[in-house]
């Protein structure tokens, strides 16, 4: 039965729900290979190709109250994460996105804390949009409003990311008692109603169903310019509320991240490094990712503490493990040293 449903994702028909709950049903050890063989397979008829986002964080200084359970990215929150409270200057964000250009990494992700209405995205956007060539994500939850959203598609913002993390609403409201779930639907709608491409993935771990991560995945589909979704572990992070919540098993998020591949052939699949660990970006790409997100390079003038846990790749790392599995990491062309890790120039 699972290779018939493996099958008809090979041959690009769209999978059912009933389908699609089979595959994060099964749990048999060859049954969960075909299914990362197939997603790899996939994702390998578009060049092998891989995605390298780095990432700039604005703020943490957040305005939600209480706090979502499992920040420590916001000020505060916990002393493994940033803990105290910054906003970057603008000649800052300067400084990162243009180390993270120099350094031949093609895209980067600009976020930040709620409480702006988007204004500091729109910095950002600015910011990188007039200084640089990078493709820009912009990530700012739902602190986003018909103008900010305007004025990022103004910029020529590629990308704004709106993760639900999950559309149980029990589970939102428990989690996420400062925000509403709604919000975070409003804004994707908003992105994808001003035509920008549209990110908005899955936290998983944090004790949804799979019926929940089905439903969720059936969701995206209604957002026409949906075309990327991120992947994300549940980690916890010290002396948040959710400190001692198991984190998300790595064959969870293999299995995620090769399920998404099934249904959505086409789009782009991210697994930011902190929430996976640096150590098992491999993983991610074995089940069918094509977007690696916050690389860091060496040269990096700011401190990163990732979001989802403290740690993030470093590019180097990275590409070499991209090549070691044969896949091409998408890389500018520089005029330093990164070449010598004989990385595809773009
Ligand atoms: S997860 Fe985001 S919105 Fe929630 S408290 Fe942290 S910074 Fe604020």
């Amino acid at each position: 039965m699972i290779n018939k449903i493996i099958k008809r994702a090979l041959n690009g028909q769209e999978l059912r729900k009933d389908e699609v709950l089979e595959l994060f049903r099964t749990r048999s050890y060859e049954d969960i290979s075909n299914m990362f063989e197939a997603a790899s397979e996939i994702r390998n008829s578009k060049n092998k190709r891989i995605k390298l986002t780095s990432t700039v964080h604005l703020t943490n200084l957040c305005k939600i109250t209480p706090k979502c359970k499992y920040c420590g990215f916001a000020a505060k929150t916990s002393s493994e994460g940033y803990y105290h409270s910054f906003s970057k200057s603008e000649d800052e964000i300067l400084m990162a996105v243009k180390s993270v250009e120099k350094a031949g990494i093609p895209r980067v992700s600009c976020s930040g804390a709620h409480g702006y209405n988007g204004q500091h995205a729109v910095q950002a956007a600015r910011i990188v949009k007039e200084n640089t060539n990078l493709e820009l994500l912009v990530n700012v939850g739902s602190d986003l409003n018909p103008e900010s959203v305007k004025k990022l598609a103004d910029f020529q913002t590629d990308t704004v990311c709106c993760n639900m993390e999950t559309i149980n609403i029990r589970l939102f409201n428990e989690l996420k008692p400062g925000e509403k779930l709604k919000d975070r639907l409003m804004t994707c709608k908003m992105v994808s109603d001003e035509g920008i491409e549209l990110s908005s993935g899955l936290l998983i771990g944090i004790g949804e169903s799979y019926y929940d991560r089905v439903k969720h995945l059936f969701f995206l589909k209604e957002f026409p310019t949906l075309g990327e979704v991120p992947i994300m572990g549940f980690n916890p992070y010290l002396e948040t509320p959710m400190e001692n919540h198991p984190p998300c098993s790595l064959i969870e998020q293999m299995k995620t991240i090769a399920i998404t591949r099934l249904m959505f052939n086409d789009l782009r699949i991210t697994v930011p490094t902190p929430t996976i660990g640096p150590e098992n970006v491999k993983f991610s790409l074995l089940a069918g990712a094509d977007n690696v997100a916050t690389v860091i390079p060496n040269n990096y003038p700011l401190d990163v503490k990732g979001v989802g846990s403290p740690t993030f790749g470093n590019l180097e790392e990275v590409v070499n493990t991209i090549k070691g599995l044969g896949l091409n990491p998408e890389i500018n062309r520089v005029p330093f040293p990164v070449t010598e890790l004989g990385i595809t120039e773009i």
